[in-house]
């Protein structure tokens, strides 16, 4: 059941121009199994004992090539930390204070129009930020 998907990973690859290396195709599907946006770290962390020859700098260039071809999106998560997301659809994003955890909360109805940008400006695209404390961190802070 698991050789389709990888399949596909590798077709995802290559539509975008990147050669499907073993290492590659690993970054990429731990990044899609995932929902808790994780740091280059932690993706290497994730993986290093399954792949003892991947180096960090891999993790990190991989990263950025599939950002750079526009299958994963950087999130600045709290302290200015680069997160990663291989959601690619606009929703915005939820961090807490507290456990520096970035939870999905959904898309935005927000439009480049709602705010006063320079005429003649170009739009990528809009970011939604809500910091606060999660449900778990008041719980056990008591907040
Ligand atoms: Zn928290
Ligand atoms: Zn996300």
């Amino acid at each position: 059941m698991t050789l389709p998907a990888k399949v596909k990973t590798a077709d995802r690859l290559n539509q975008r121009g990147i050669k499907p290396s073993v290492q590659r195709l690993a970054i990429y599907e731990n990044l899609l199994g995932r929902l808790d946006h994780p740091t280059a770290d932690c993706v290497w962390e994730d993986l290093i004992e399954r792949i003892p020859t991947l180096s960090r700098t891999t993790v990190y260039t991989t990263l950025n090539l599939l950002c750079d071809k526009g299958l994963v999106l950087v999130v600045l998560g709290d302290c200015d930390k680069i997160h990663f997301d291989a959601i690619t659809t606009q929703h915005a994003h939820f961090i807490c204070a507290g456990c520096k955890c970035i939870l999905n909360v959904g898309e935005t109805s927000l439009v480049a129009e709602d705010f006063q940008i320079p005429k003649g400006t170009k739009i990528m695209g809009i970011k939604v930020c809500i910091s606060g404390y999660c449900v778990q961190c008041l719980k056990e802070y008591d907040r």
